[in-house]
């Protein structure tokens, strides 16, 4: 089993109140529950691997990308719980591996690689026995994702906030805190990837209920996903020095430069409390250029 994490750290964002004066928010410090199992994965994770569990399945396959931050949480949450995890990686194998999949393999996980073709058709190599696995959707998409996501919201006073603002790829995290709103309550969320215009429906979708307002802020990609320029950069870098928070290249940094950036162009109203989930995926930034960022 999986350990239980009841909390997690939340702390205030002092320059946002010096940017505007009439608002507090607050940072819940998700990249700080593990030291690999960052942020929300551990929440998407847990309930597929209690799935596992009682079908008494000991082996767990699983997809991702050769930076995914769900294909190492997988590799730590699998080695702490007792299973064997097999990933299968999309694209070629690469002629120098990413310090995720090097560290995927370090946690014992096997890995095999798929053509983008084979990857897309979700197609099965021979030499899996599908019917020995127990599978987790790429991202810890589904409705156990979902289920699992909204355990988030009991790590903090959720009902204490007017707005939480999130960062979204699959949207499963957006769907599970939705579900945990309030009426007078707004989820805002950041897609990092470019043009999803069917996302905010497919929250909904997912989330099934959730009383609160949902917004889709569409213009924070930089690009598209696992795209940057040197302005996200030099703003993850001038949040740290700051505030003392490191940020992710692909999910977070963008997250945190929306919120400041609603912030400076007043969308929220004077009372406003706000949080912004820090959801993990620090690893990721070992794709960048040493140099680049000052953390
Ligand atoms: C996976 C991930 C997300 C996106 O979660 P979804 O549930 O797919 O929307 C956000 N932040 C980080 C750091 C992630 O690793």
């Amino acid at each position: 089993m999986l350990v239980r994490i009841d909390k997690a750290r939340v702390e205030i964002i002092k320059t946002a109140s010096s940017i505007d004066p009439g608002i507090r928010m607050d940072a819940l410090r998700l990249d700080l529950i593990h030291p690999v199992i960052s942020g929300n994965k551990w929440f998407k994770l847990r309930p597929y691997l209690d799935e596992a569990e009682t079908l008494h399945k000991k082996k767990i396959l699983t997809w991702g990308g050769a930076w995914s931050n769900h294909i190492v949480a997988a590799a730590a949450a699998c080695r702490e719980s007792g299973y064997s995890l097999t990933v299968l990686v999309r694209g070629e194998m690469p002629a120098v591996l990413s310090s995720t999949l090097e560290n995927t393999m370090s946690l014992g996980a096997e890995i095999f690689y798929l053509s983008r073709d084979d990857y897309r058709k979700k197609t099965i190599p021979p030499f899996i026995d599908i019917e020995d696995f127990y599978c987790i959707p790429e991202g810890g998409s589904g409705e156990p994702g979902v289920s699992g996501a909204s355990g988030i919201a009991d790590l903090f006073e959720f009902s204490e906030y007017t707005h939480i603002i999130c960062a979204a790829g699959t949207g499963t995290m957006s769907a599970g805190l939705l579900r945990r709103t309030r009426p007078n309550q707004e989820l805002i969320v950041i897609p990092v990837l470019k043009g999803f215009k069917e996302l905010e429906n497919l929250v909904r979708k997912m989330a099934g209920t959730g009383p609160g307002k949902l917004t889709l802020h569409h213009e924070y990609h930089f690009g598209g996903y696992a795209r940057s320029d040197p302005r996200l950069f030099s703003f993850m870098n001038d949040l740290f020095e700051k505030t003392g928070i490191p940020t992710d290249v692909v999910y977070t940094g963008k997250l945190f430069y929306a919120a400041m950036d609603m912030l400076a162009k007043k969308y929220f109203t004077d009372g406003s409390r706000i949080l912004v989930i820090h959801s993990g995926g620090l690893q990721g930034n070992e794709s960048l250029q040493k140099g680049t960022l000052i953390f």
